[in-house]
């Protein structure tokens, strides 16, 4: 089966004044209809330049250099812009860490998710807003008729991010791109609002990217996931299969600082070290300084990827 998003060999870098930063390196992954596909690592290891290079959101001083991005047979990175505009939103949507970078504080809820509507279907105001009001309501805001007349500010943090979903899905998008979308909201509202993007996915039947730095996210949401350090997965394979059996050291400290289960609490592990500058990565494997594994060869050449069985790791330990 043809894949829905096939990212082929992306590189995008960013020209600064100290160095170049290769925040994406050959990163290459495939989403299928229907699939959540979640890239996890930690903060600064690239997995946003990613989820901005799909819908080609990289602006000065960064640069996508190399690559392709495959969207139902044709790569994005050739499109030209007014093509891409037709693309985003309508056919991928992204939803943000914080709504009120994507929500105008000037323009009423309702209007604002019906907007796409009128953009992207050429629908009149009128009937864009009646649809606002039902996907207010569909993604649970009580009150729709009187709060698809509220400003963002009006709204909690949950319900703008609700109200940002019911945006993002009212043009029914094949792909949906959640970047981080609770880390700003408390608990139990987080949880809430993982649920409800569920919910949405079966019903409408949209793929999912998600990107997180939570691994219990990844374990909830999933079906595949890459693990990214440094610009470049360094693990991807069915969720199950990475966490009954991660392979990558890098992998294996993630997961075992989750507490998801009583025995691992015993043998809590963390990763040593800090993430490495992006600027002036280390030589050969880019984990090699934190990893109590490192042998000379992973100071001196970097691991090549290789397959077992759809499971894919990039570590010298497991070079034939
Ligand atoms: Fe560790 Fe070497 Fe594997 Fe890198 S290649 S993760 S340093 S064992």
């Amino acid at each position: 089966m043809e894949p829905l998003l096939s990212v082929e060999n992306l590189r995008t870098y960013f020209y600064l004044s100290r160095g170049v930063v290769k925040a994406v390196d050959g990163v290459s992954f495939n989403i299928m209809r229907d699939e959540v596909f979640s890239l996890v690592g930690e903060t600064g290891c690239g997995k946003s330049v990613t989820a901005l290079s799909i819908l080609r959101l990289i602006g000065p001083p960064g640069k996508i250099v190399s690559g392709k991005v495959m969207f139902e047979g044709r790569n994005l990175l050739e499109l030209n812009e007014a093509d891409m505009r037709k693309i985003r939103g309508k056919e991928i949507a992204m939803i943000f860490q914080n709504p009120m970078t994507s929500l105008n504080p000037i323009l009423t809820v309702g209007f604002q998710i019906g907007e796409p509507l009128m953009a992207h279907f050429g629908e009149d105001k009128k009937s864009a807003i009646s649809k606002a009001i039902k996907l207010i309501r569909r993604v649970k805001i009580p009150d729709p008729d009187i709060r698809a007349r509220y400003y963002p500010h009006q709204f909690s943090g949950g319900m703008r991010q609700r109200a940002l979903i019911a945006m993002m899905i009212s043009c029914r998008p094949k792909l949906l791109i959640a970047d981080e979308p609770t880390t700003a909201l408390d608990v139990t509202i987080q949880a809430q609002i993982l649920d409800l993007l569920m919910e949405l996915k079966k019903d409408y039947k949209t793929s999912m990217l998600m990107i997180t730095h939570d691994f219990g996210v990844v374990a909830e949401m999933s079906d595949r996931v890459g693990v990214m350090y440094l610009g470049n997965i360094v693990e991807m394979g069915e969720v199950e299969e990475v966490f009954e059996n991660p392979l990558h050291p890098y992998t294996k400290g993630l997961i075992a600082c989750l507490p998801l289960k009583p025995e691992r609490k015993k043998k809590l592990e963390h990763i040593p070290g800090v993430l490495p500058s992006p600027i002036n990565p280390p030589r050969g494997c880019k984990f090699h300084p934190r990893c109590k594994y490192a042998m000379d060869i992973c100071r001196e050449k970097p691991p090549e990827t290789i397959d077992l069985g759809g499971h894919i790791v990039a570590c010298h330990m497991y070079s034939r």
